[in-house]
């Protein structure tokens, strides 16, 4: 694997000025400008299509090496390239999963061939991924999963249910957790696997949100093989992986991800609201809190750099605060204020981030890592 070019000041302020450029003609006008009266189908089109619009750009893997299909810049072009995004109303792909999370754990705990198999179908669009940690009796406490992968010639036989699995429906692949060794101890029994949801065995129950979206699914595993060259990492070292692609989740390219529709909807806000003089200070504050999670979000592009996995841990975990609070926040204030005809936008956004302060670890568990492992507060 190559490793990564530095790049100086002058190259990243060529690369945003570029990118601004591709963006303002890039972003299709239908979601630019319809985009609260849009079908949950025409939207997931939309985003499809979208991950095609950025592979053919060339911004699609900003911070992924050349060799996967990435453009092999830095996690700081692919900071500035989503805060700019936000910006110019850029859609969100359905590859997101896939670019976010599989890409840098194959990154850091893939096998070569895993890399040269995977990374570049994410990149170009064509093989959407979903996240299989979560079960029916185990979320926040991850370390209960339940799931089994039964060792069998060559490979394993999965069997179990996996539950909240967002873009299940739209997946090639979903990179799963199981219990390979049932017998060993807690945060030693598990690994992780990538599988083929295209054989027998797999089923999806889609679920209804509250919004009325069905991003996420019930994933059911009945005896579904998965090769021994498709786990990553040692036999009973999922755990580490989990907690790598977690980190990922809270502070990595998915954080910035999100924030593209925080500034989207708060830009929003500020052209429907500002000039009201009522609600300057709530909009100065979301101004605010929005500029200090891009903050956050290059502070950990610099911690990045160090490769100091504590630190990171916890700047992702306080950056997942920021984020997840503010959009709430935000879209509360545009549910209850905003002129009748942004209705529709609002209300989706606003029952839509019901769930942002849940999923990558809700903020009760945040809280708890940050009070632990920051402030040293006892158990
Ligand atoms: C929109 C959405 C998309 C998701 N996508 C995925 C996905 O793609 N893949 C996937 O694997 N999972 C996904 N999830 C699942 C998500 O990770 C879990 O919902 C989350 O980890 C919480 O687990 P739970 O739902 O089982 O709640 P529980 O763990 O049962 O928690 C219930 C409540 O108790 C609180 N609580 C639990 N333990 C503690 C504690 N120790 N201290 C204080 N409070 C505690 C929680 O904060 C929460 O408020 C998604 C969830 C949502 C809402």
């Amino acid at each position: 694997m190559t490793t990564q070019t530095h790049h100086t000041r002058g190259d990243v302020e060529q690369f945003a000025a570029k990118a601004e450029q591709w963006l303002a003609d890039a972003v299709p006008a239908k979601w630019k400008n319809n985009r609260g009266t849009l079908t949950g189908h025409e939207m997931d089109e939309l985003r499809r299509e979208w991950d095609f619009i950025l592979w053919e750009g060339g911004y699609s893997g900003l911070s992924i090496p050349k060799e996967y299909g990435g453009r092999g810049l830095g996690l700081a072009e692919e900071i500035i390239f989503h805060v700019l995004a936000g910006s110019a109303q850029a859609p969100d792909g359905l590859a997101r999963v896939g670019k976010s999370l599989v890409a840098p754990m194959l990154i850091k705990n893939g096998t070569e061939a895993q890399r040269s198999k995977y990374i570049p179908s994410i990149m170009n669009g064509t093989e959407v991924w979903c996240q299989g940690f979560s079960e029916p009796e185990a979320g926040s406490d991850m370390a209960n999963i339940q799931m089994r992968a039964r060792r069998v010639d060559g490979g394993y036989i999965l069997n179990g249910v996996k539950t909240w699995t967002s873009f299940a429906q739209h997946a090639r692949r979903c990179f799963v957790l199981a219990q390979t060794q049932p017998e060993a101890r807690r945060y030693r029994n598990l690994s992780m696997f990538l599988v083929d949801m295209d054989q027998p065995g797999v089923s999806i129950s889609n679920i209804k949100q509250i919004s009325g979206a069905m991003h996420f699914a019930e994933t059911r595993f009945d005896d579904v093989f998965v090769a021994d060259e498709d786990r990553v990492g040692d036999d009973g070292d999922g755990w580490g992986v989990a907690m790598r692609v977690l980190g990922d989740e809270r502070g990595g390219i998915e954080t910035a991800a999100r924030y593209v529709e925080i500034r989207s909807d708060v830009d929003a806000l500020l052209s429907a609201l500002g000039d009201n003089p009522r609600y300057a200070d709530r909009l100065k504050d979301l101004d605010i809190r929005t500029e200090l999670v891009r903050w956050q979000l290059a502070k950990i592009a610099d911690l990045e750099t160090t490769g100091d996995e504590a630190k990171l841990g916890r700047a992702a975990s306080v950056l997942k605060l920021m984020w997840s609070e503010l959009w709430q926040d935000v879209t509360r204030l545009g549910v209850t204020r905003t002129p009748v005809e942004e209705h529709k936008h609002w209300t989706y956004q606003y029952l839509e981030a019901r769930a942002v302060t849940i999923y990558g670890g809700s903020s009760e568990i945040q809280r708890n890592i940050l009070s632990e492992r920051v402030l040293g507060l006892p158990r």
